[in-house]
Order: structure tokens, then sequence, then C-alpha cells
């Protein structure tokens, strides 16, 4: 398999004042093409500041992440953040508009991607007449624009409600399965993470350290809602359960 991203002992150290506030300390491990992996951690432990590394908007204190030539890396966050006075599909375009490569074989990609995804006939709508899924669904399509190898996703099911939810993430899956992406997602919700990823990484408290990593395995591959019903999925929740509780 291609290796895609690398990360070994990552640490970061936050320096505020007097204070050092370490988050994240000496994680290792790879990302390889086609995976779906979850990262999995207690609230305040490290997952964003993770990301924010993977994707160079903040900076590590030691450690280094080897990326494949050439990777692009598409970043999409807890909130959908869409502009409220532009419309969908002009949402969806920001990326490229902001990137200075709004050319027609770009915007036309977009356009499938809403005509596939059951979102066409609401492309000139505004944002507030889409529903907190279709809003999701949106702001991945903004994402892939930008034509990604990699998706890194955070917590991006985590302001809609429990039924909402378990559909947006059986979408979300089948839209990056059906685009070829590799994935890497964080969120606290291990469900979540084990009905979606082939791998989950788990952190500790603050600062994080990988207690764990899950190779999942199932009798068949399904999407999200139906690999709850497999056999395995209460093992692994149990697994996990036990790593991310309290115990220092
Ligand atoms: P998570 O996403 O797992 O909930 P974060 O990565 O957002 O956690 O934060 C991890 C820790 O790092 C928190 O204790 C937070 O207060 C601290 N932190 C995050 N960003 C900064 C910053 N810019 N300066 C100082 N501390 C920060
Ligand atoms: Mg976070």
């Amino acid at each position: 398999m291609n290796k895609l991203l690398s990360v070994k002992n990552l640490t970061k150290v936050y320096y505020n004042n007097k204070d050092e506030i370490e988050a994240i300390k000496d994680i290792s491990f790879d990302l390889y093409e086609g995976e779906f992996v979850s990262i999995v951690g207690p609230s305040g432990c490290g997952k964003s500041t993770l990301l924010n590394i993977l994707t160079n908007m903040d900076t590590l204190t030691c450690g280094k992440i080897n990326y494949a030539d050439n990777l692009k890396l598409g970043y999409m966050l807890q909130s959908d953040s869409m502009l409220p006075w532009k419309k969908v599909i002009d949402n969806a375009l920001l990326g490229l508009e902001i990137k200075k490569d709004k050319k027609e074989e770009n915007v036309n990609y977009v356009i499938d991607l809403f005509k596939k995804y059951g979102l066409n006939e609401f492309r000139n709508k505004y944002p507030f007449e889409l529903s907190g899924g279709m809003r999701q669904r949106v702001a991945l399509i903004r994402t892939l624009a930008l034509k990604p190898d990699i998706l890194i996703l955070d917590e991006p099911f985590s302001k809609l409600d429990y039924q909402s939810r378990l559909k947006v993430s059986d979408d979300v899956y089948k839209i990056i399965k059906n685009e070829n992406k590799t994935a890497l997602m964080v969120t606290h919700d291990l469900a979540e993470a084990i009905s979606i990823s082939d791998r989950v990484i788990v952190l500790s408290n603050r600062p994080c350290i990988i207690k764990n990593i899950y190779k999942i395995k199932r009798d068949k591959n399904g999407t999200p809602i139906e690999n709850r019903k497999d056999k395995n999925f209460a093992y692994y929740y149990d697994l996990i359960w036990k790593d991310l509780a309290y115990h220092e």
C-alpha cells in the first residue's frame, strides 16, 4: 500500500507567557492510500491541534511529518462555515475562488458533485434554506472541489442531532469512497469512529499519547449504519471505551 503520510514522534507544546501547555506528546502513525482512519480522544486532548499541525495551520514543537510527493490535503472544519449571504453553489466554489482556480473544468466538477449527491435542485438556495446535513454535504463538496488526496475532517457531524448524524455519516462515507479519497477524521464519538473506519487511533487525555491503534475487522464492510450491526462492533466499543476511561 502507498504511504501518503507519516507522523514521527510529534510533540506540541504551547507557550503562553510563563506557562507551558503540553498538548501532544510523542505521537507516531502512518496513513495509507484509500484508508479511512479515525482519531478518537477525550475533548481537549489535542485532536484539533494535531489536525492543524498536519494541515500546516500550526507548527510542531518536535518530531517530523513526511508527506508523499505533491500530496494535497483538504481540511473540513467542525462547523460548515458557510457565508450566509452567498448562494449554496457559490459557497461550494469559495475554495476555488480563493485559490483563483475557478476555471470551467473545476466549476463543472463541483456541479457534477451537486448532481451526483442530490443537491442540484438546492444549488441556488441560501445556506439557511438547507438542513444541517445538506450543509455538511455542501461543505464536503467545497473541500472536494480542490481535488485533495486526503480529506482531513474535524468532528464533522458533532453539530447535528443524533438521527441526522447517522444519516449524514453514511452520506459522507459514501461520497468519500465513491470519489476514491483517503480520510483522516477526528471525533470524540467512539461508535462513529468504529462504524466508519478501517483503523481507529485512540488518544489519551492531554498531553495526548497514542493509547492504541485498532484495525477494525468485520465480516463484511458496509456503510457506517450497516457496520454498527457487525458482530465485532460491541467488542471494539468495549475495548476503546476502556482505553478512554479516566485512569489517572
Ligand atoms: P481537542 O480538539 O482534542 O478538543 P484541542 O487540540 O483544541 O483539543 O486543544 C488541546 C489543548 O491545547 C487544550 O488544552 C487547549 O486549551 C490547548 N490549546 C489549543 N490551542 C492553543 C493555543 N493556541 N494556545 C494555547 N493553548 C492551546
Ligand atoms: Mg477539537
